[in-house]
């Protein structure tokens, strides 16, 4: 990947964001610079060059802002996976737990290509449980998943030992809070 581009400058941290002890990492700051959204559309069309990716499934909302461009770039289908009672077709869901409580996303189960290698993307991994949702969505549904890929991501938090053995990409980690 592109070493030279300061992708963690383009990054807003705020501190106690949307609580107390969590930094979060803010990726308005990187779709307002369009030098840095340039750098991160690029990073991952060179990340996932020559591997084989027939379609792009994107987790609501920021990650549909990273996966649409790559689409389109690619040439490949992207495929919404949205929170519960959002997308208007015959839908199956996945509900999973999060720090209070639980959430339910869901997908459109005849946009997803049948056996084909679905790579899933969202902003930002950080304990992984929303991507280990929508990847159980896209097998589900019958397709294959490729990867993982978030802009940014938070190994401490172990996502890996979350995600099992699906290959993940990031274009920059961050190792404590
Ligand atoms: P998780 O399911 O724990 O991996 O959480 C992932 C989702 O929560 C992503 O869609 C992120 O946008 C958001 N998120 C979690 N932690 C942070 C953080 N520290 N900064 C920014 N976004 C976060």
């Amino acid at each position: 990947m592109d070493n030279v581009f300061d992708l963690d400058s383009a990054i807003r941290k705020v501190p106690d964001f949307p609580k107390k002890g969590i930094l979060f990492y803010d990726i308005t700051s990187i779709l307002a610079d369009p030098v840095a959204f340039k750098h991160c559309i690029d990073s991952m069309i060179d990340a996932y060059r020559g591997e084989r990716i027939d379609a792009v499934a994107a987790i609501e909302s920021r990650g549909f802002v990273f996966a649409a461009p790559f689409a389109d770039r690619m040439g490949i289908p992207l495929i919404l996976i949205r929170k519960k009672g959002k997308l208007p077709g015959e839908t199956i869901s996945r509900k999973y737990q999060l720090e209070y409580g639980e959430a339910e996303i869901e997908v459109h189960e005849m946009d997803v290509p049948k056996g084909k290698r679905v790579l899933v993307v969202d902003d930002l991994i950080a304990t992984g449980g929303t991507l280990k949702a929508a990847t159980e969505l896209v097998v589900a549904a019958g397709a294959q998943v490729a990867g993982i890929f978030g802009v940014v991501g938070l190994p401490f938090l172990n996502y890996r030992s979350m995600l099992g053995g699906v290959p993940i990409k990031t274009l920059i980690e961050y190792h404590g809070e």
